[in-house]
């Protein structure tokens, strides 16, 4: 049985402020971790102050993005080690927004998924696809190249902790939802990759979480999909309403 998983992710919004006040107004209103794990990603310059209000809230403290050195000469990045010294426990890897502005690669991804691992974090990992991609005859091998490069030399005692975000870019941020099929389609697509690298077995455990324009509205229809495990929300994580509102959807 594959636990929901809702997460948030805030990218370049709110301030550390708004941040603990978002916190302090879920506080006691979360699913139970057993039936729905909740999880927001966030700035690392908000990371410690909401790792501090957060306490023992069942919330997942994740961070948006790590470097693939724990340390060292290179301004301006963010270490992994540091991000699991202050107490995050996920991060979100390879968002098609840092594929693109950012400039990161497969292989990037698949450095930052080995950080991750080797600092305790556990890897959101993003899988764009783009119109044109969706438009062309590649779509599906750009898809699965995207999941087996992230996942090279990764063992399967690895492998079985991953979270896998399957977010078309053409969905991100254009309330131009995928519908629900699109969605399972890509989310099955996933799965299947990682069952042909590592077995039936641990593509069962993985959780797939769809992420582009979901809301409470539409969040009925993609949650009920078979492949799909949980959303990975933009736009409606931002307020604490509609947080909640996506995380006990299945209570
Ligand atoms: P929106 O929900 O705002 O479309 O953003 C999705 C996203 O990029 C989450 O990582």
């Amino acid at each position: 049985m594959r636990i929901p998983f809702v997460a948030g992710n805030w990218k370049m919004n709110l301030s550390v402020a708004e941040a603990v006040k978002f916190l302090q107004e879920i506080k006691g209103k979360l699913p139970d971790p057993k039936t729905t794990e909740t999880c927001i990603a966030a700035s690392p310059l908000f990371l410690e102050s909401m790792v501090q209000e957060n306490g023992d809230s069942p919330l997942i403290i994740s961070a948006e993005n790590c470097f693939y050195e724990d340390e060292g000469a290179y301004t301006g990045e963010t270490s992994p080690k540091a991000l699991y010294e202050m107490g995050v426990t996920h991060t979100i890897i390879g968002h098609s927004e840092r594929r693109k502005y950012f400039n990161e690669t497969d292989d990037i991804i698949n450095k930052k998924v080995h950080a991750a691992f080797r600092n305790k974090l556990t890897p959101i990992i993003c899988c764009d696809e783009t119109m044109s991609r969706r438009e062309s005859a590649d779509r599906i091998s750009w898809v699965v190249s995207q999941v087996t490069n992230a996942l090279q030399s990764v063992t399967p005692e690895q492998a079985e902790k991953i979270i896998v975000a399957y977010e078309p870019s053409w969905a991100i941020g254009s309330g131009k939802t995928a519908s629900s099929d699109e969605a399972e389609e890509g989310c099955y697509l996933i799965r299947q990759t990682i069952a042909d690298l590592y077995g039936d077995d641990i593509a069962d455990q993985v959780r797939v979480l769809y992420g582009g324009s979901v809301n409470d509205e539409n969040a009925d229809d993609i949650l009920s999909q078979t492949d799909i495990d949980g959303v990975l929300a933009g736009g409606a994580s931002l307020k604490p309403d509609s947080f909640l509102n996506l995380a006990n959807f299945l209570q």
